[in-house]
Order: structure tokens, then sequence, then C-alpha cells
């Protein structure tokens, strides 16, 4: 085990994602089942989108000669609702057109039918002068043949999913799920739903790190395993981690990283692998620790091991700046760092820390930034009450009016 020395973030995470590599295969999968996944291949259009020129309006599609002028009187010669497709327009001639529908040959715009009059049911008054090309959207205008229109790497999102559909595919390549063991720890810890408030034990408290940790990592899209409390016991936590290690790829425990804690965490990973002791430069959150377990069995190579301080507030933060990255990395993602926003604090913070501090606040309705009452690492109130954090430097003072860096939850736990 290395000694635990004070790591700044910026060197921390670097270390960290090292260690990312992403996981070996593809997966294909539905189209509809792609949300949140992480494409395994650049995606390449095999066609235009639009297919052909269209009409954007329901009108008369014209030849913009024959209407030089406003009043211009033309036969309707052919109809054309979306899904079928017309015939070549002679000179004088105008097609009926529906939104959607292909453009006819000879024709160069479209009038939309207000500005139109139907003189008797094959003749059409043209109201006002026709620009060429109006209302017409263009082949190709959103996708061109050949183009690459999504990238190994992205994470696809509703839109991108409806995108792939338009260029025709019903599959997507995408990068295997993180499978994730998910252990907390502490003896103190009770589980809800197993003791009721008013019989719980002192000393007791509920175990909340393990709720929202497990809907994160099914957020990033990891395949949770979730092995609740390990008992505090040598070989029931070398067991555990042994088994764990062969069928996943990542180990994530919280509680008793904290340097001279006695637990046995620390001493089954070191027996089994490595660990690292991380006391980072952040609050909250300053004890992590990344190793590895070695896998015994058929299984090749080690699982990736994390653990994250047990006060909650100290998990949740620690987990939204370095297990984040790290599953996305997992999946191939390569840019994980997270969008700031540059915002005003309408607070004070009279008090500078050694640390990086990332503060709880919420946006108000004049467009600044409030902050929570109570920044206790503990207090899991302020990751409720607030919509994100203001990353603050080490040794910063925050002052009313004051710009400041937001990093919004939704984003984050998106
Ligand atoms: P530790 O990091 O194990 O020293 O724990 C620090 C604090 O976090 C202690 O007050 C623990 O009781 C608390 N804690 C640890 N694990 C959890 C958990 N899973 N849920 C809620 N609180 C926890
Ligand atoms: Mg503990």
């Amino acid at each position: 085990m290395t000694r635990p020395a004070l790591l700044s973030l910026d060197e921390a995470l670097p270390q960290l994602l090292a260690h990312a590599q992403p996981l070996p295969g593809v997966q294909s999968v539905s189209t509809f089942e792609a949300d949140g996944r992480v494409l395994a291949q650049d995606v390449t259009s095999a066609l235009q989108v639009p297919p052909q020129d269209n009409s954007s309006m329901d009108g008369y599609a014209v030849r913009v000669a024959d209407c030089v002028q406003a009043g211009a009187l033309l036969r309707v010669t052919q109809r054309i609702p979306a899904g079928s497709h017309g015939t070549p327009l002679g000179a004088g001639e105008a097609a009926r057109i529906f939104t959607g529908a292909p453009i006819p040959e000879g024709a160069d715009a479209v009038v939309m039918q207000e500005d139109c009059e139907a003189v008797e049911p094959s003749q059409v008054k043209v109201l006002k002068r026709v620009p060429i090309g109006q209302w017409i959207r263009r082949s190709g205008e959103d996708v061109t043949r050949g183009a690459k229109v999504l990238a190994a790497g992205d994470r696809l999102t509703p839109a991108s999913l409806g995108l792939a559909a338009s260029i025709g595919l019903a599959q997507l390549q995408v990068a295997p799920r993180p499978r994730v063991a998910l252990f907390s720890t502490g003896d103190e810890l009770v589980m809800p739903g197993d003791v009721a408030p008013d019989a719980m034990p002192p000393g007791a408290i509920y175990n909340s790190n393990r709720f929202f940790l497990r809907a994160m990592l099914q957020r990033l899209g990891c395949d949770v395993t979730d092995l609740g409390i390990v008992p505090d016991q040598r070989e029931a936590t070398l067991q555990a981690l042994r088994d764990a290690a062969s069928h996943h790829d990542l180990i994530l425990t919280s509680g008793g990283v904290s340097v001279g804690e006695e637990d046995h965490i620390k001493p089954a990973v070191q027996a089994l692998g490595t660990l690292n002791l991380w006391q980072l430069a952040i609050k909250p959150g300053k004890p992590f620790a990344y190793g590895q377990v070695n896998r015994t069995d058929r299984a090749s190579g080690a699982c990736h091991f994390m653990g994250l301080p047990g006060n909650p507030v100290s998990s949740f933060v620690t987990f939204l700046l370095l297990v984040r990255p790290f599953v996305l990395a997992l999946q191939g993602v390569r840019q994980t760092e997270i969008a700031r926003t540059e915002l005003t604090a309408h607070f004070d913070w009279p008090r500078a820390d050694k640390r990086r501090e990332f503060l709880r606040v919420r946006r108000n309705a004049r467009g600044g930034l409030d902050l929570f009452a109570n920044q206790s690492s503990g207090v899991l109130t302020s990751a409720v009450w607030g919509d994100g954090v203001v990353d603050n430097p080490a040794g910063q003072t925050i002052a009313p009016g004051d710009t400041v860096s937001f990093i919004s939850f939704t984003e984050w736990l998106a």
C-alpha cells in the first residue's frame, strides 16, 4: 500500500483514468434500447435525408417561370400526397402537393395553399410572386450520403436514436455495460425496511449511500450487482471480493477508506491485489481508494476497485468527480469532463479552505446562486435542496456578486 499523500483532483483524475481502458467487446442492441448507451463504432449514412427534395407545405408545386406576376392561372394536372410521387410538371401546370411529398421533376417552388385560390377543380390562381426554391426541403439538407452522423464514443440520447433511425438503423453497435459490484461497509449500517425508525438501536444509521450509488451507476449504463452490506469479517470480505472480481469489471464500496480506520476491506483488497489510498485535496470527499483485485479463476486480468468515503455527501461528490468519468471511460467515452456555467454568487463564503470545495447551491429566480446553509459532508439534504455545486478553488473566498463556476446536477447525473 502506498502512503497517503494529499493529491489535487487535477493530478488524481488523469492517473485514475489511465487505468480505465475501454472494456473489450461490442454489443448489438435495438435502437429502441440504446438510450444512454455508448456507440462502439462510427455511424455513417447510406442515404440522403431527406431522400428527395420535398414540400414543407400543403399547397401547389409550380414552375417559377409561370408565376412571374401575381395572379398567374395554372392547370392542376396531378395530386401528390406524402408517400407517393408525381410525374414531370409541364409548362403552365401546377401539382397539388402535401407536406413531405416529393417535388415533381420540372417544379422549382411550392406555393402554400393560403396563397392560392382554387378557380375551378382543375385550375388554381397563384396570388403572389413566387421565389425559386420556396417551401422546398432539399435532399440531404439533414444528412448527406456517406456522412458520419454519430461517432464511436458518443453517448446516445433520445435525439440521436431518432437520427440513427432516420438513416435506417434498427440496431446499433454499443460498448458493453460495465458490470459493477456494489458493497457498503460499516457495522453501524441498517437497511430501511429491516428495522423501523422507532426500533433503531443506539449508534445505528440507515444505509443511504447504497441507494444513490446504485441509482447513479444505473444512470451511467452500468449493470449493478448490489451485494449489500458486507459483514465485517475477514473471511467474508475476502470471499466477497474474490467472487465479485471474477464476474465484474469494477467493485465499488463506500465507507472504511479513512486513514487508520480498522475495517476489512482495505487489507482484503491488498491481500488480493493492489490498493492505493489517496487523500484528495477536495471538500467534501477527502479519502478515496483505487486498486485492483486479481482474478483467480479462468477469467484473466484484474477487476478495478474503487473505495468511496462513507459520509453521504462525500460519497456522492467523489462518485461524480471520479467514478462517473471512470465508468464512462470504461464504455469508451472520450470526453468525460462536465460542463460548467459561470454564474453570480448571491451569497457570502468568507472563510477560504485549503482544499478545493464543491459547495451545494441552488439557482434562484434572479439568475444567481443561493448557498445551502449547512455544508457538512454528512448533510444529504444539501444535495437534494441544491441543484448543483460551485467548484470553488482552494484558498478562495466568495462575496456576493462574484462570478463562480457552477456544475448542474441535472447534467452531472445524466
Ligand atoms: P467511514 O468513511 O466509514 O469512516 O464513514 C464516515 C461516516 O459516514 C460515518 O459517520 C458513517 O456512519 C457514515 N456512513 C458510512 N457508510 C454509510 C452509508 N452507506 N450510508 C450512510 N452513512 C454512511
Ligand atoms: Mg466506516
